[in-house]
């Protein structure tokens, strides 16, 4: 899938675009594109693992990404309870230039 912020900047001069055009987008296509966006952002990975085994998980409603070997029982900021894995399947290494 696009990468979410590129596919919200797309989406953003898109609606510039029918704007100007005159032809507002459709309410329910902006509605799927904005959660398909959404969906991409709160389940990307994004968090170098740390050593020792402890993960990330991020919660699906509002963010927080909390630290530990399992998920929490419920979120420190919202208190949801639904959480995706955020540690990325392989640390990026900087390797410098190729
Ligand atoms: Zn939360």
């Amino acid at each position: 899938m696009q990468d979410p912020l590129e596919r919200l900047d797309d989406l953003m001069r898109r609606l510039i675009e029918a704007d100007q055009a005159g032809e507002p987008m459709e309410p329910l296509a902006l509605a799927n594109e904005l959660g398909a966006i959404r969906a991409g952002i709160v389940e990307a990975r994004s968090v170098v693992p740390r050593p020792g085994g402890e993960r990330h998980f991020r919660c699906e409603s509002c963010g927080t990404v909390v630290h530990g070997t399992n998920p929490p029982k419920a979120c420190p900021t919202c208190g949801k309870t639904k959480f995706f894995a955020a540690d990325l399947e392989s640390p990026i290494v900087d390797a410098g230039p190729a």
